[in-house]
């Protein structure tokens, strides 16, 4: 059984279209790197694009903005035109700024009017904390109270959301949604055609978190409606720690004033006229602030490059792939070994990790880094395991089983300390 597992994972890896991809990327010597959700690893193509920013500001100083191959003045335009094939977008729709935080902030700021009874934003109980905190602030800024104004939709397993109660929650009283596309712990994938179009139908404003789905998952947000987007680039993208983020805002709203005003989101054509009347881009680049921080944007060039190349279809398809065999290998090499998968199953509800609970969770990550396995562990009992499809293998993800299954066997995981570490 076990070796026809290993034959079969060598056998996909033989017919993979995406193989040749791996070698793009700088893989840690002797691990099995399975973090990509977290941080994408480095690309060749996502390096040598920031040693050319760094080549254009030695050799060109000022003239950067305006010389060269990219140069930095359109630069967060550009990128916005090459990440809007990921995101289902037309060009306009989408720019490459701010973080994902700022980009809530901004998107707040700019779409969540109270009027009348209708005062609330719409969340959930299971989303990133930095989401939560940046819509208690723009609560706030309105005079508002979290307590009462946050509305959050509970979650029956603590694990997943049921799209029903969610679209039950869209009362008369909620003036905008914010959800993650893919739930960062349990890679639950949501059914964002069917949300945003429950949301649009109750005259409510809808805006999607894609820090896990981005590179993951294809998207449609143009076509489905989605009012606004933001996410990081440096999870599945490989951008790097920090490197710039990104937002999606739908071209109906196109022509408003952004909430966060500043110079970069002028139209660029009277940018440099230095007025103080603020005249915003037609377009997405209205909601950019300030400077575009360009070292950390240059790797989003070289990583885009590689999603081009590959084809977001052939990234999911291989994404699934793996992790529907993680999950068969979970099911079949662990058994009785006291591991719980708890992101769905089927195909279009799950995201790109597999998340499985375990009560030594926190030690048996601890084990598996010991044992050069890169897992990502989530408080208090979840280990997030994410084969990438640019850069890891099925035998990759055999190898991984097999040494979490040693661990298991062997009882390694007692060794160490019930300690998380301060990242993960
Ligand atoms: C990774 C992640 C963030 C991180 O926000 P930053 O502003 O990029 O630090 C926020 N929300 C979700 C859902 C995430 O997965």
């Amino acid at each position: 059984m076990t070796n026809a597992m290993k034959e079969q994972a060598a056998a996909w890896d033989q017919a993979d279209v995406l193989s040749r991809f791996r070698e793009e990327f700088y893989l840690p010597a002797g691990e099995i790197y399975l973090d990509g959700n977290s941080l994408g690893l480095l690309s060749k193509r996502a390096e040598k694009s920031v040693w050319e920013a760094l080549s254009a500001w030695r050799e060109r100083g000022i003239d950067g903005w305006i010389e060269g191959e990219r140069p930095w003045f359109p630069f967060a335009e550009r990128l916005g035109a090459m990440m809007a094939p990921l995101v289902g977008a037309d060009a306009e729709e989408v720019m490459v700024t701010g973080s994902t935080t700022v980009n809530l902030h901004q998107m707040l700021a700019t779409f969540y009017r109270p009027q009348g009874a209708r005062t609330h934003i719409l969340a959930d109980v299971l989303n990133f904390p930095s989401d939560i905190y940046a819509i208690q602030s723009q609560l706030r800024l309105h005079g508002l109270d979290p307590a009462e104004h946050l509305l959050q939709v509970k979650s029956e397993d603590g694990h997943t959301l049921d799209e029903d109660a969610i679209i039950a929650a869209m009362s008369d009283e909620v003036a905008v949604v914010v959800l993650s596309a893919v739930l960062y712990r349990s890679g639950q994938l949501l059914d964002m055609e069917r949300i945003t179009q429950a949301a649009r139908e109750r005259g409510i404003l809808i805006g999607w978190d894609l820090c896990h789905s981005i590179g993951a998952v294809p998207h449609r947000l143009s076509e489905w409606g989605v009012d606004f987007a933001f996410w990081c680039n440096y999870k599945y993208l490989n951008s790097g720690p920090g490197s710039v983020g990104g937002l999606f805002v739908h071209k109906r709203h196109h022509g408003r004033l952004p909430g966060l005003a500043g110079w970069f989101g002028s139209n660029k054509e009277v940018q440099f006229d230095m007025d103080h009347h603020f005249t915003p881009a037609s377009d997405a680049g209205a909601y950019q602030i300030g400077t575009p921080h360009l070292l950390s944007a240059a790797p989003v060039y070289g990583s885009l490059e590689l999603f081009r190349e590959a084809g977001m279809e052939q990234i999911r398809r291989k994404s699934l792939s793996l992790t529907r065999f993680l999950m068969e290998l979970v099911e079949t090499e662990l058994a009785g070994m006291g591991f719980s998968i708890v992101n769905p199953r089927a195909d279009n509800r799950r995201g790109g990790h597999v998340a499985l609970v375990h009560e030594e969770a926190v030690r048996i990550a601890h084990a598996l880094k010991e044992a050069g396995v890169i897992p990502d562990f989530r408080a208090p009992n979840i280990l997030r395991l994410a084969p990438v499809a640019l850069y890891n293998s099925y035998t990759d993800v055999w190898e991984a089983v097999q040494r979490l299954k040693r661990i298991m066997v062997e009882k390694e995981y007692e060794r160490f300390e019930k300690k998380r570490g301060v990242v993960a």
